[in-house]
Parts: C-alpha cells; structure tokens; sequence
C-alpha cells in the first residue's frame, strides 16, 4: 500500500473546511506534528467523516492560505 500523495502520483488538492477554498497539502501528519504529538481530536473527527472502513488512510496535514484554518486530511492508500 502506499499513498498518492506521499508519493507525487496524484497531487493532494484539500479543501478547506471552514472556508472551502483550496488548501495546501502539508506532508504527513506524523511528519508535520512529530510522532510524540499528542493526541489530535481534529483527526477523530475527519477519521470518523470519512467513515470506519477497514480501508487505510495516510494522514495529512492540511492548511488553507485564505483563512489559516489547520486540519486533517484522510487519504486512501493505493495497493501495490
Ligand atoms: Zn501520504
Ligand atoms: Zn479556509
């Protein structure tokens, strides 16, 4: 499995969720936050969006220039 975006085969295009403008992709989540972050509740909610199939995600971070909303974004990994 790997992910599009990590891996520049399909570019992440997010769109923000407070102003639905097009946000930047910023890396991974792990990347972005460290992997001693603590727990982040924004990702509970875009993790339970995008419903509790079995199906993996790679997590991304994501931030809009127009309002400098910060949040998460799930995409679905493509298998090898
Ligand atoms: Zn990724
Ligand atoms: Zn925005």
């Amino acid at each position: 499995m790997l992910c599009p975006a990590c891996n520049a085969f399909a570019p992440l295009t997010p769109r923000c969720v407070r102003c639905g403008g097009d946000a930047a992709d910023e890396g991974r989540l792990d990347d972005f936050y460290g992997p001693y972050a603590p727990y982040n509740p924004i990702d509970e909610l875009a993790m339970g969006a995008a419903g509790s199939s079995a199906q993996p995600h790679c997590r991304h971070a994501a931030s809009c220039p127009q309002c400098g909303t910060l949040f998460t974004v799930s995409v679905p990994l493509w298998p090898l």
